[in-house]
């Protein structure tokens, strides 16, 4: 009807439906969509990107906030979504790219149940075993990337979705079902997602061909680039189930300067009383990953090897 909100997003996007606003990110705005050619019923996400050459001019002061992509930048990000998203189902599956004057689109899957950060906030901190049953996932993920030679970069509970599984059990069976919210059954988190390829960057691979010609001009930190990089998917990995575990990040200062100190020293606390409750397996395998020295932290294997990570697997999904 001519009441409906037209997205200016929309005018240049001719086989897509904008609906909702699903979330918003420093370089794009989400939207639920759907497919108006009739092809595909399934509605899909589209991370709309505004083109550089429209900023300076036609997008208003309260639009300046949004910042632009490079066409360098948005095209990593693509490619680097598609290769990790094919047979893989812990990243969110890739479906295409469409570009207009002003915008470019990247349609992928949608994922139902949200961003894991939303879910620490609804319940204040995770149990074990649903703390584990997410990083397993995010594990997964990570190794089939490492695997790849591609670094992520920007692990963190707004990169993380899920699909939400519903409460089984009786209905009006209360203590079940606050159980359940509590993450006995998976607390409603099914399968898990990464996703946001936008800082994602391919690593030099001592097992690939030399991307540019010679060896004998590559420099030694080309070579030892790799571990260095990988490494910070670690610490991120770290973070995010520091985080799960007691509802709040490891490092935190209003100061920039601060907290970028507290972060070098590797400056943080399993703090009383949140920590009281939790494992010294779980607090064991956080330190072996906010290692501040990366040739001493945790690799993927490392951590996909760890007691507590495999010490209760009804919740683990079956490793495809
Ligand atoms: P940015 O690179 O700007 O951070 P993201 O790719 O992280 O953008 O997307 C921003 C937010 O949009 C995400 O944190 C998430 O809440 C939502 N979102 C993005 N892609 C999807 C998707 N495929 N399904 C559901 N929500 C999504
Ligand atoms: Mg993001």
């Amino acid at each position: 009807s001519s009441l409906e909100y037209q997205f200016p997003e929309q005018s240049e996007l001719h086989n897509y439906k904008l609906l909702d606003k699903i979330g918003e990110g420093a370089f794009s705005r989400v939207f639920k969509a759907v497919d108006i050619t009739g092809v595909d019923q399934t509605p899909v996400a589209i991370k709309v990107i505004t083109k550089e050459n429209i900023l300076s001019n036609e997008i208003s002061e309260d639009d300046n906030r949004i910042k632009s992509s490079s066409r360098k930048q948005v095209m990593n990000e693509c490619a680097i979504h598609r290769m990790v998203s094919k047979d893989n189902p812990y990243c969110t599956k890739f479906i295409g790219f469409q570009e207009s004057a002003s915008y470019y689109y990247l349609v992928s899957e949608l994922v139902t149940g949200g961003e894991i950060f939303d879910k620490i906030v609804q319940l204040t901190y995770f149990s074990e075993d649903l703390a584990r049953h997410v990083v397993t996932q995010v594990a997964i993920a990570v190794k089939h990337m490492h695997l790849m030679g591609i670094v992520h970069r920007d692990i963190k509970p707004e990169n993380l979705l899920f699909e939400p599984i519903p409460f089984q059990g009786h209905q009006g069976d209360a203590q079940k079902e606050d159980e359940f919210k509590l993450g006995v059954g998976g607390g409603g988190i099914g399968l898990v997602k990464l996703m946001d390829f936008g800082l994602a960057k391919r690593i030099y691979d001592n097992t690939a061909k030399t991307p540019c010609g010679t060896i004998e001009y590559t420099s030694p930190e080309i070579f030892c680039s790799k571990p260095y990089s990988m490494e910070v998917d670690m610490w991120g990995i770290g973070c995010v189930l520091f985080t799960l575990l007691c509802g709040y990040p490891p490092f935190y200062e209003k100061s920039h300067t601060k907290l970028v100190k507290k972060i070098c020293k590797g400056d943080y606390e399993f703090l009383a009383p949140w920590w009281d409750d939790i494992s010294s397996g779980a607090k064991n395998a956080i330190t072996h990953l906010l290692e501040v020295d990366p040739s001493k932290r945790y690799d993927i294997n490392d951590f996909l090897n760890d007691p507590w990570l495999n010490s209760y697997d009804c919740l683990k999904p079956s490793q495809s």
